[in-house]
């Protein structure tokens, strides 16, 4: 298990920063602040690295322990259709961590470039209480609502 034992300092030093007011947050440089965006981006994608290979693992334990031949095309036989369902649910699972950690590497690269925190639609920087809260936001709160409404 020792490998999904996070950086012990980079986690405290994380947590320091999501506990900082916002009226905090607002006053570090922007050096500071990407700074913390960084480390929380490379703790939440080793979290969602670790998520997928759980999940991945656990979906082969469930293929390995079902019967083989038996599940694989007999709907009809209740264990196997619900070791079916277990399964299908931790890849589904495993591939949204898999899409979280694609998001994240967008973030990253766009802080590699200088273009994070800029809203994909409307160009406007998006608040930093917002991109703590989600650090792989692409767009402002108000484009993200537009979307679903014109209010
Ligand atoms: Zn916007």
């Amino acid at each position: 298990m020792t490998q999904y034992i996070q950086d012990e300092s980079a986690q405290a030093r994380v947590e320091e920063y999501l506990n900082l007011p916002d009226e905090d947050l607002e006053k570090l440089s922007d050096s500071e602040f990407l700074e913390g965006q960084t480390e929380l981006l490379n703790l939440e994608r080793a979290t969602y690295l670790a998520q997928a290979s759980a999940l991945k693992a656990e979906a082969d334990t469930i293929a390995q322990e079902s019967e083989p031949g038996d599940t694989q095309f007999d709907e009809e036989s209740g264990e196997g259709g619900t070791a079916t369902i277990d399964r299908e649910r931790d890849l589904a699972l495993a591939a949204q961590a898999r899409a979280a950690v694609e998001e994240i590497d967008g973030a990253i690269r766009k802080i590699n470039h200088k273009t994070y925190g800029v809203c994909e639609v409307c160009h406007n920087p998006i608040p930093r209480a917002r991109l703590r809260a989600l650090p792989y936001a692409r767009l402002c709160v108000k484009c993200k609502e537009g979307g679903l409404s014109k209010r």
